[in-house]
């Protein structure tokens, strides 16, 4: 196939005029032709039987879960049997996941919660609002996730919980992880908000922890333009969480009912989300294979790369989600071109990238909020800089200098869209000097 298609460009350059050839081997940054001008594969997908689904629960008036709550338990039910899990709750959003996770597992001011620094700020955000403290363990360089070996150190006896996150679809080190928090007794709160149907030894990730929190907003894998689930097998668990999520008040039995088992929020699924996530879940799986063959495919050329290094995934990674495409960039290999001015070479060529995150543990909200009012009742001032000292992330700064992602969308297409994106590296590596002179 490699072959076949580039012996099939070979004979197409070289029949080329010769200015031609000249043109359309320079890259676009420096007044060439793109490699492409296709855009990628659309996202969301939308079949007739999105339509159908949506527009049924619109027609039947029952647009939420009070007070028939069946379509959400639909949901649930199905969420749970394709995931592997006993219970499933379906949740406004994916922070409302974590933040009823952290709620039920009763984290509150002052306690310590393990967390990456390389993730989406929800998972951070969801601890604050608790008025827990986050601990940043650093990132393993080779897979992006938190580095299995420093979790460990970073515990003490405040510490009330772990969120891994499965960053980017790939699989933190679940063994390592849960090795740990039996050993000291530390619920996991597995953020899996990037992860559907990814595997960790032949098991759906977000079953492993006492939580698994998914996501279904717009951009991820599966989504109903806001959404999320809880996943456990902890029979107990599953009502506090749903308690939680329905301002304190135990399971639907009629509106009026006005009794309460705590305090909580409304962080509830509409009927549509459900309803639009059944029609969607039909074709995640075949989708998930899409994105694992051709992220195979491009891995394999991107190896050949010097200076391309794709994310390493840890042996119990049974299947990537591959919610994101992330490799690291050497600039040494590209003639010292900044990676700031290789994005902007490559999406010249027709293909979108990013840079992905900042490292969190520096955001400098973060001092705001911890040196706060508040939280000064169990956060005494003096204790931040302490805290930034405990919670510095050496290789997370560096790997938030040299990442680059592809979104999940661009996996989407054929194996010839791959071949393109290694093709427009290839240039800009050639021509890595000039492009430096030009920037
Ligand atoms: C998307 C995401 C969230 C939050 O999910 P929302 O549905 O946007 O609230 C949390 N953690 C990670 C890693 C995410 O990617």
């Amino acid at each position: 196939m490699t072959q076949r298609f580039s012996r099939r460009a070979f004979l197409g350059a070289a029949t080329a005029a010769p200015s031609l050839l000249i043109a359309n081997d320079r890259p676009a940054l420096l007044g060439g032709r793109p490699v492409r001008s296709k855009p990628f594969p659309s996202w969301p997908r939308i079949t007739a039987e999105d339509e159908r689904a949506v527009l049924e629960v619109l027609r039947s008036g029952i647009w939420c879960r009070n007070p028939d709550d069946r379509v959400a338990r639909q949901f649930e039910q199905q969420y749970a049997a394709l995931m592997g899990a006993k219970h499933c709750l379906a949740t406004a959003n994916g922070t409302s996941a974590l933040f009823a996770s952290l709620a039920a597992l009763d984290i509150g001011p002052g306690d310590e919660v393990i967390v990456p620094p390389y993730t989406f700020v929800a998972t951070i955000n969801v601890v604050l609002l608790h008025h827990a403290i986050p601990i940043f363990v650093d990132t393993d360089l080779e897979t992006f996730q938190i580095d299995p070996t420093k979790i460990e150190a970073a515990i003490t006896e405040r510490t009330r919980a772990i969120i891994p996150v499965h960053l980017g679809g790939n699989v933190a080190d679940l063994d390592r992880i849960l090795a740990i928090a039996s050993k000291y007794r530390i619920p996991v709160i597995e953020d899996a908000c990037q992860a559907h149907m990814a595997e960790w030894r032949g098991r759906k990730v977000g079953t492993y922890g006492t939580t698994g929190c998914f996501s279904f907003q717009l951009t991820k894998n599966l989504c109903s333009g806001e959404g999320g689930a809880i996943l456990t097998n902890d029979d107990q668990l599953i009502e506090r969480c749903y308690s939680f999520h329905n301002n304190g008040r135990g399971r639907v039995r009629h509106g009026l009912d006005f009794t309460y088992l705590t305090h909580g929020s409304n962080l509830r699924m509409t009927h549509f989300q459900a309803a639009l996530l059944m029609t969607q879940m039909t074709r995640l799986e075949e989708q998930t294979r899409t994105r694992e063959q051709n992220a195979a495919y491009l891995t394999q050329l991107l190896r050949e790369i010097p200076g391309i290094h794709p994310a390493n995934q840890y042996a119990g990674c049974t299947r990537n989600a591959y919610h994101l495409y992330m490799f690291r960039y050497d600039a040494e290999q590209f003639a010292g071109l900044s990676r700031d001015t290789f994005l902007k070479a490559l999406r010249a060529e027709g293909i979108p990238c990013s840079e992905g995150y900042k490292p969190l543990n520096r955001e400098p909200f973060l001092k705001n909020v911890m040196t706060s009012r508040t939280w000064q009742r169990f956060f005494p001032k003096q204790e931040f800089a302490r805290w930034q000292e405990r919670t510095r992330c050496p290789v997370n700064d560096r790997l938030c200098q040299q990442a680059v992602w592809f979104t999940q969308t661009m996996l989407l297409g054929d194996r010839s869209d791959m071949e393109q994106i290694a093709e427009a590296i290839r240039k800009i590596q050639k021509y890595a000097g000039e492009l430096r002179k030009a920037a």
